[in-house]
């Protein structure tokens, strides 16, 4: 019997507990004891106060109310405001699953209407939110989450009992060894070996290279992947992202820890995944690998992951869901911080990264943008530039089309666009839709300023002048309405329905291609940023084709999801932990060495910038 169950089993009444169990690091309680399952909340706050573990209080099966009784007695209590679109059950968990577009009405004030549920109906509510915007990446998962209930509750248990392990090794030393990312930008993977246990911190692709070197280097000794007690994706790019799918392939059965927007939006990288919904729409898509061994925290949910490592994360500012990942390891012997990609200012969409930390030795960080000339332009004068170029065009009655990534660029210009008043028609075209889906169900994720407007039914998300384009007729549509605005995938121009729209604009001098984000060395975007106007654009019939761009072509600079130098040094600035020691990491090899030696002088601090492979003890 693991301690932990007992130590719980003790400080409660005996003769309400019929069970303790574990779902990952949460200890759930089940009872047979109506009135304990009503009553229980401050004796077992104290309980929790002393263990300082998560527990929740669930009914037996047996004392649950019958369930049709249940949906028409919650149909009572919630306002019909909420608007309600579902309910259901988990009755493995004794779980009631409330799916509704205002979860705060069944939330009600101060929790009360959720309380009256669960008092009345002998269940646990589940709240879910409806987004405003229809996403099938959402549902997809939701169904995945629902339909494997057996499946979680049984690996959810393998993982607790693993964390609450007495694990014995013959280390004492804490060692970070960097497996990508570092004096490069892409494939980033950090492993981190601690006294009892190994956990891994992302685990990307490099996207533009090729062979051995888009991976990171997990053929090492210490690299097993059935070693590992935990993945940790701190947000969901390529870069971090792009080989946790391998993982599984490769032998990993454990956790993959991130936030829920993050594992929605890992979802939806994964073309297959959308791929395999819309043509089998009856069976939920049970290939996706990660999902159904997702286990997803809130900024600043505290979570035991390995017997000696507790995670939390805090908002990166990066993009929606990113994360700063903290972790704590033993027992006040270590803690780091990972703060790979993150923006330490505020943007329409996010709040700047979280500098909050209680403690915190060892800090890695990002320097993509560290170098001595890396300053952007302010943000006002980024968006007074952006707006003011697009109007002339739109006087001239020209089309503009921005490439742009599906998720956050393209809603970070979303949010200028409607919030500057743009009244011309702007077309979404590509994933980018999909991704705003994911954006409206998370309003607690956004910026203050963002949730204001939301709440107020002012969402910048839900103007009419955004369209959604789905079939080529749309984009024939689309491009007979002058003037107007096209945001469209891929953000470099190396494909998808950025280059149909690039075929039909770019002979017209009144029309306008806009870059408003980074274009790679290679792609096409880069080489009409340079200048090149006559462009090949592959073969057909044995002939190279070529595309001539007559349109006009604007760089915006200033949007970027990541810190410049000084907003870095801002961030370190004001860490509420001052950083013994900080390593740089995701940035190019001159940049890093450059900005590890200028913090190094500037904050009197240990510094490194290792390079892949070059491990770094901790304590
Ligand atoms: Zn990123």
């Amino acid at each position: 019997m693991i301690e932990i169950l007992e130590k719980v089993k003790n400080a409660l009444p005996a003769e309400a507990i019929s069970r303790v169990e574990l779902e990952g690091s949460e200890l759930i309680v089940y009872t047979k004891d109506r009135d304990f399952f009503v009553k229980h909340e401050d004796m077992v706050r104290d309980v929790v106060g002393q263990l300082k573990k998560r527990i929740e209080v669930r009914p037996e099966s047996a004392i649950c109310m019958d369930q049709e009784a249940t949906k028409k007695r919650i149909m009572e209590i919630v306002p019909p405001d909420a608007n309600i679109k579902n309910i259901y059950f988990e009755e493995e968990r004794s779980l009631v699953i409330i799916a509704a577009e205002k979860p705060g009405l069944v939330i009600g004030r101060g929790g009360d209407t959720f309380r009256q549920i669960r008092s009345e109906t002998f269940w646990v509510p589940r709240i879910e939110r409806i987004p405003p915007i229809k996403s099938d990446v959402i549902d997809g998962i939701r169904k995945v989450m629902h339909t494997e209930v057996k499946f979680r509750k049984e690996f959810l248990n393998k993982i607790g009992e693993k964390i609450f392990s007495e694990r014995k090794t013959n280390r004492d030393w804490i060692r970070l060894i960097p497996l990508g990312g570092f004096r490069q930008v892409g494939r980033s993977c950090i492993l981190l070996e601690t006294p009892k246990s190994k956990v891994l911190v992302d685990c990307g692709v490099s996207p533009g290279a090729t062979g051995s070197d888009a991976y990171p280097l997990l053929a090492t000794k210490e690299f097993d992947p059935a070693e590992l007690d935990a993945v940790i994706i701190s947000h969901a790019h390529t870069d971090h992202v792009g080989f946790v799918p391998y993982l599984f392939e490769y032998g990993y059965e454990g956790p993959l820890y991130c936030t829920t927007p993050t594992l929605d939006l890992f979802a939806l990288l994964d073309l297959d995944f959308i791929d395999i919904m819309q043509k089998n729409a009856v069976n939920p898509p049970y290939t996706v690998k990660g999902v159904k061994e997702a286990v997803t925290l809130d900024y600043g949910e505290v979570s035991d992951v390995a017997p000696d490592v507790r995670l939390t994360f805090q908002n990166a500012g990066h993009i929606l869901g990113s994360s700063l990942v903290h972790l704590h390891i033993g027992e006040g012997m270590h803690n780091v911080v990972y703060g790979f990609d993150q923006k330490y200012a505020r943007t329409n969409l996010l709040e700047p990264a979280f500098t909050d930390f209680q403690r915190c030795e060892t800090l890695i960080l990002e320097s993509t943008y560290g170098g001595s000339g890396d300053v952007f332009p302010s943000r006002v004068d980024t968006e007074k530039m952006f707006m003011s170029t697009l109007n002339k065009t739109m006087e001239a009655g020209g089309q503009v089309l921005i490439p742009s990534f599906a998720v956050e660029r393209a809603q970070e210009l979303m949010t200028i666009l409607a919030l500057n008043g743009f009244d011309h028609t702007v077309y979404l075209d590509g994933m980018i839709w999909d991704a705003t889906g994911i954006f409206t169900a998370y309003p607690e994720y956004l910026s203050r300023q963002m949730q204001k407007l939301i709440y107020a039914n002012d969402d910048p998300f839900k103007k009419e002048i955004f369209k959604r384009i789905a079939s080529p007729a749309d984009r024939e549509k689309a491009w007979n309405d002058k003037p107007s605005v096209i945001i469209s995938t891929s953000g470099m121009l190396t494909g998808g329905p950025a280059m149909e729209h690039l075929k039909q604009l770019a002979e017209d001098p009144k029309n306008l291609l806009m870059f408003s984000s980074y274009q790679a060395e290679g792609t096409m975007g880069k080489r009409i940023q340079r200048g090149w106007r006559e462009l090949p654009i592959g073969m057909n019939n044995g002939k190279s084709h070529t595309i001539q761009i007559k349109m006009q072509v604007e760089t915006i600079e200033g949007l970027s999801g990541h810190s410049d130098r000084n907003q870095l040094l801002n961030f370190i600035q004001n860490l509420g932990s001052k950083p013994d020691r900080v390593i740089v990491c995701h940035g190019e090899s001159s940049k890093e060495v450059d900005f590890a030696r200028s913090l190094h002088k500037i904050f009197r601090i240990e510094t490194a910038a290792p390079r892949n492979l070059e491990s770094i003890r901790l304590k």
